[in-house]
């Protein structure tokens, strides 16, 4: 069933708690060096903002120990979140103590509080219900807008609602769009329906493969995965990359998957992991012993683009080859160039297929691309979400 969203939800002088993931990369001084995730939340914020309601954000930074650690403060965060909203955004000194209570307290309509770290408190990780408790008592209306802990039940992430009791719990606009996608578009799909995986290791997507083999047409291969299940055939690897210890896994997919499971036909190889190696394009499977695959070859590309280029859903997770290394990111750009033809519905896993995407320019050509690493690859495992199921239906 759909989840509420904050659109349907009255804020007007209402206290609106939002679970961001203000997660952003810093360097060695401690600054941002990527705003994109708080960029993402800006539409949630300011939807509320505009409606006559007060916003109190909260977030996790990095790994700090339970406690506060300065490296991990959010006070950075507050400071870009002020130059993108374009005014002030108050911030709590703590998470739950005595600068946030009364912050909280003072807080007039239209005003943002941005909340010290979640992780400085170790009620967080431990889902904690006091701690909980108190988070949920700052606000009238509870949000989930950080897709990328969806797949946790980190006490912002499931307790909180939790302890919300009858009192609106719903998901903002990001988290919206990346249910719309990896979940009920794929319980529904328009057929021919697609997936591409590709990537280092079998072992990280067997799930996805899994799940994906159940309810697509197709699931292409491409990346070093593909050499484990080279290698689950007798064939020649060279000296690819691959999981030796996961021969029989790859074995159970090819059974499971039977036609539906494609494999390359042939492979770009060189014999160094450098641009400048000597290179060599080879059938797949007959790789020679001093050469190692970096890409598919140009017969599969063309192929799984003809495939892509009839579909009417895509799904696509992880790079046909080294795709940071030119030029054995042909297989990826010619995919990436097919799904932006294809016209079909088409989402775009997290992590170097969404980069790949980006590069291109064709991330405006896409239906949409995922935010979330690991929790849009335990969606497309079929996953359920704790955080997500204690949202309010719509
Ligand atoms: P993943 O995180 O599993 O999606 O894998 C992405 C990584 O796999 C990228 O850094 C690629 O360079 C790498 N990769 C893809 N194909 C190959 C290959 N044939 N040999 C070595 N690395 C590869």
């Amino acid at each position: 069933m759909a989840k509420k969203s904050i659109a349907a939800v009255d804020v007007k002088d209402k206290a609106v708690f939002i679970r961001v993931d203000f997660n952003v990369p810093l360097d060695d001084n401690g600054n941002i060096t990527d705003d994109r995730r708080i960029q993402m939340a800006l539409p949630t914020i300011k939807s509320v903002l505009d409606r006559g309601g007060k916003v109190i954000l909260a977030s996790h930074l990095g790994r700090p120990k339970d406690a506060p650690d300065p490296v991990f403060s959010l006070k950075p965060v507050a400071e870009r979140l002020a130059k993108l909203l374009g005014k002030p955004v108050d911030f709590a000194a703590d998470t739950v103590g005595t600068d946030a209570q009364a912050k909280v307290a003072a807080l007039k309509d239209g005003g943002v509080l941005l909340l010290e770290n979640l992780r400085f408190q170790s009620g967080e990780k431990k889902g904690d219900e006091t701690f909980a408790k108190t988070l949920a008592a700052f606000s009238d209306v509870y949000v989930n807008d950080a897709f990328g802990t969806c797949h946790r039940t980190d006490a912002s992430m499931y307790a909180v609602p939790l302890a919300m009791g009858s009192k609106p719990k719903v998901c903002g606009f990001l988290v919206e769009k990346e249910i719309k996608y990896l979940s009920d578009v794929l319980a529904k799909p328009q057929r021919p329906f697609i997936a591409i995986i590709g990537g280092k290791k079998v072992s990280d997507k067997i799930m996805v493969i899994k799940n994906l083999l159940g309810i697509c047409d197709k699931v292409l291969i491409g990346g070093a995965m593909s050499y484990t299940f080279s290698l689950a055939k007798d064939e020649k690897v060279g000296k690819s990359l691959v999981e030796a210890d996961k021969v029989d896994l790859a074995k159970e997919l090819m059974v499971l998957g039977g036609d539906k499971l494609v494999l390359p036909v042939d492979t770009h190889c060189g014999d160094a992991f450098k641009s400048d190696c000597n290179k060599k394009i080879v059938k797949a499977g007959e790789i020679p012993a001093d050469f190692e695959g970096l890409d598919v070859g140009p017969e599969t590309a063309k192929m799984y683009a003809g495939i892509v280029r009839e579909a009417k859903t895509v799904v696509w997770n992880g790079p046909m080859g080294v795709s940071e290394m030119p030029p054995f990111d042909e297989g990826t750009k010619m995919v990436a160039q097919a799904i932006a033809d294809s016209g079909a519905i088409s989402i775009i896993g997290g992590g170097d297929s969404a980069a790949a995407v980006q590069k291109l320019g064709f991330a405006d050509k896409v239906s949409h691309v995922s935010t979330g690493g690991g929790a849009s690859l335990e969606m497309l495992e079929g996953k359920k979400f704790a955080a997500v199921d204690v949202l309010d239906n719509e």
